[in-house]
C-alpha cells in the first residue's frame, strides 16, 4: 500500500477478500487500513464472517445498497488516500461510492496489489493445493478402470466430476474437458454426445477444488492400442513438458520456460500446432494470474505454483496435451500432480 501511495485499500474482489480475511461467502467487501481489516457483510453472512474471520472487524449492514454501506464505513474510517481495485469495480459502483463519501477522501486506482501477494504461497496454502492435486491424481487412477469405448464425452465428464467429489473435492475446479478423436484438436472443447471410438485419443482436463484452492491436470489416453503417429506426437509433447518442468527455477522469467517447451515442439515440426501459453499460476483461482507464456515477464519465485501444459493440436486429427502442477522451490521444481504420464491404452 505504501508503494502505491495509499493509506487504505478497498478490496471488492471476492478471491482477494478470501485471501485477506478467510471469508468464504459469496458477498463481502473489505477495507484494509494501517490499523486493521474491516469486513462488510449483509445479514446472510454475519455469523459465517464472525466464525471465519477472527482477525477482522465484522460490520453488518442491511437495508441500504452495498455502495452506501461502503461509503458509510469509509466516512467513519476517514482515510486520506484510498486505493480501490480498478480492475474489479464497475464505473457505476465507483460513482455511487464516490458521491456518498467525504470529498476529503482521495480515491486512487490500484491494480493487482493483493494478486501480487497471492503469487507466492504460504506453506499452509501449498499443503491445501497438494491435497487438491492428490484428489485429481486419485480421480485419474479411478477413471482408468471405468472409462470405456462407447461412452459419450458427456458421460465421461460426469464420471470425472462425481469421482472428484467422491474422493474429497468440494467441487470441480472448472468445467471438465473430455474431448475425443478430432474434437481434441480444440484445446478447450466442452464435452458433447459424441461417442468414444476405438483407436481415438481422449483428452481429459479437470481439477479438484479443495478448501477454496484448485488443482488442474490434463492427461491424454488412447482408446485401444496407440498407432505410430499417436505415439510420436505424445512423445514430443511429453518431452517438451519434462524439459519445461526441469527448466523451472527461481529467478527465471516465464517466457523462458515457455520457450523451452515451444522450441522443442517447433524443432519436431509442430511449432504451428501449439497455439496457447505453456501454463498459468494456480491457487484460489484456476487461472490465478500470468505465469508461463511467450509474453510473460513474470519472474519465478520460490513458493509460486504454476501449471505446465504444452500441447499439439492438429485439425482433423485430434490433440495431445499433458498438464501438471508444479511448485517452484529453491531446490528445484516440485511436481505436485503425480498421475502417470505413460501413454495408456484404455477402454
Ligand atoms: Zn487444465
Ligand atoms: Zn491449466
Amino acid at each position: 500500500m505504501a508503494d502505491s501511495s495509499v493509506d487504505s485499500l478497498l478490496v471488492t474482489d471476492l478471491s482477494n477478500v478470501f485471501y485477506l480475511t478467510g471469508f468464504t461467502g459469496s458477498a463481502a467487501s473489505v477495507v484494509v487500513t494501517q490499523g486493521g481489516l474491516y469486513l462488510l457483510v449483509d445479514p446472510r453472512y454475519t455469523m459465517q464472517a464472525r466464525a471465519e474471520c477472527a482477525s477482522s472487524s465484522v460490520i453488518e449492514y442491511s437495508g441500504v445498497p452495498t455502495s452506501a454501506a461502503i461509503a458509510d464505513l469509509l466516512n467513519d474510517l476517514n482515510p486520506k488516500r484510498l486505493g480501490f481495485e480498478a480492475d474489479q469495480m464497475s464505473v457505476s459502483v465507483y460513482r455511487a461510492i464516490r458521491s456518498a463519501s467525504k470529498s476529503s477522501i482521495s480515491f486512487r486506482t490500484t491494480r493487482g496489489l493483493v494478486e501480487r501477494l497471492r503469487r507466492v504461497k504460504y506453506p499452509g496454502e501449498i499443503a491445501i493445493i497438494q491435497k487438491a492435486c492428490e484428489i485429481a491424481d486419485d480421480t485419474f487412477s479411478a477413471l482408468l478402470e471405468e472409462i470405456s469405448i462407447g461412452m459419450t464425452e458427456k458421460e465421461v465428464a460426469l464420471l470425472v466430476d462425481t469421482t472428484l467429489r467422491r474422493l474429497g473435492a468440494d467441487k470441480e475446479s472448472f468445467d471438465t474437458i473430455a474431448a475425443s478423436g478430432p474434437r481434441a484438436a480444440s484445446p478447450h472443447a466442452s464435452p458433447t454426445d459424441s461417442v468414444l471410438e476405438p483407436g481415438a485419443m481422449l483428452k481429459l482436463d479437470f481439477g479438484a477444488r479443495y478448501r477454496r484452492y484448485n488443482s488442474d491436470i490434463t492427461r491424454t489416453v488412447c482408446l485401444g492400442a496407440p498407432d505410430k503417429k499417436q505415439q510420436q506426437i505424445y512423445e514430443i509433447v511429453l518431452e517438451a513438458q519434462i524439459k519445461a518442468i526441469e527448466a523451472i527455477a527461481p529467478g527465471k522469467p516465464g517466457w523462458e520456460i515457455d520457450a523451452t517447451a515451444r522450441d522443442h515442439i517447433a524443432s519436431e515440426g509442430y511449432g504451428d500446432n501449439f497455439g496457447h501459453g505453456l501454463g498459468h499460476a494456480l491457487g484460489i483461482l484456476v487461472h490465478d494470474g500470468p505465469a508461463l507464456s511467450q509474453t510473460s515477464d513474470v519472474v519465478l519465485e520460490s513458493g509460486m505454483v504454476v501449471t505446465v501444459e504444452p500441447g499439439i493440436y492438429i485439425e482433423g486429427w485430434g490433440g495431445v496435451r499433458i498438464e501438471d502442477d508444479v511448485l517452484v522451490t529453491d531446490s528445484g521444481p516440485k511436481i505436485l500432480t503425480s498421475a502417470t504420464k505413460e501413454l495408456l491404452s484404455i477402454g
